[in-house]
């Protein structure tokens, strides 16, 4: 079974990485479902994927809450039949120096890109471990394999959901529920990450930087769309996706 008629629950999809990978999948033949919490955002992806030709759901969803990602997957079933893939992408980043303490947006980073994180891997086990079938892919970052300054924060979460990742796939293979796991590490992709930062320096060279070396979100729609196209059996664990001209 490749990308075709897959059922795909995407997180994070009203802009950026997740939209790219939304797109392309469905162009592939998965139907996709798609959660954010932009209602306008969500509505048109589906409107154009549709008008493609594509089989598309959305449902908005703030992944800080249990209930709705449990919600996003059950819509997932009543409308396509099933889930076979999750892909947790939703994230912000919120750069910063420590020493600023803007601790409301550590709070904000960990509640989205950590337990937003668990809350999608909670959202489906029950299921994937019933039907031994099931993939569960996380958007963690360079930042999750090498600490720079201004992620203290940021970068933890991703080291901490690349950490799970690990033991999910250890669990799976122990347990024989034959779930495939992927961790995506993308370097500098041109999304909207960078615009929510508030600490004026690290936006600064955040934006200079991403000026001189970002790709398309594309990129990664395309490690989304290869991590699933092989059979049950097969499971690409960790892909790293650099701009060619990123140090
Ligand atoms: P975008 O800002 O374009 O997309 C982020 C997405 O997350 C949006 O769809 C946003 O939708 C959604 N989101 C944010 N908070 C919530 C929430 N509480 N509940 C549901 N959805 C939420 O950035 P990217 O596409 O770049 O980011 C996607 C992922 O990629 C993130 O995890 C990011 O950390 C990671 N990443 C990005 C890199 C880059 O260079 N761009 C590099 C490495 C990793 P909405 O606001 O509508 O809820």
């Amino acid at each position: 079974m490749t990308v075709k008629n897959k059922i795909v629950v995407i997180t994070g999809a009203s802009s950026g990485i997740g939209e790219a990978t939304a797109e392309l999948l469905a162009k592939n033949g998965a139907r996709v479902v798609l959660g954010a919490r932009r209602e306008a955002k969500l509505q048109a992806l589906v409107d154009q994927i549709k008008a493609d030709g594509g089989e598309a759901i959305y449902r908005v969803t703030d992944v800080t809450k249990m209930a709705d990602v449990k919600a996003l997957v059950e819509l997932a079933k009543d409308h396509f039949g099933g889930i076979d893939v999750i892909f947790n992408n939703a994230g912000v980043m919120l750069t910063s120096p420590l020493s600023e303490l803007k601790t409301d947006e550590w709070d904000q980073m960990v509640d989205i890109n950590l337990k937003g994180v668990l809350n999608g891997v909670a959202a489906v086990l029950p299921t994937f471990t019933a039907q031994k079938h099931g993939h569960v892919i996380t958007t963690s970052s360079v930042a999750g394999l090498n600490p720079y300054l201004g992620a203290g924060v940021y970068g933890a979460t991703k080291f901490a959901v690349r950490d799970m990742m690990e033991i999910l796939r250890m669990e799976s293979a122990q347990e024989g529920t034959n779930i495939r796991t992927t961790s995506l590490y993308p370097g500098a992709i041109n999304t909207e990450l960078v615009d929510h930062i508030t600490d004026q320096n690290a936006k600064a060279g955040m934006d200079q930087f991403y000026d001189q070396v970002g790709i398309s979100p594309d990129a990664v729609a395309r490690a989304v769309n290869f991590a699933i196209d092989p059979p049950d059996d097969v499971e690409m664990h960790d892909l790293t996706i650099y701009p060619t001209k990123q140090g």
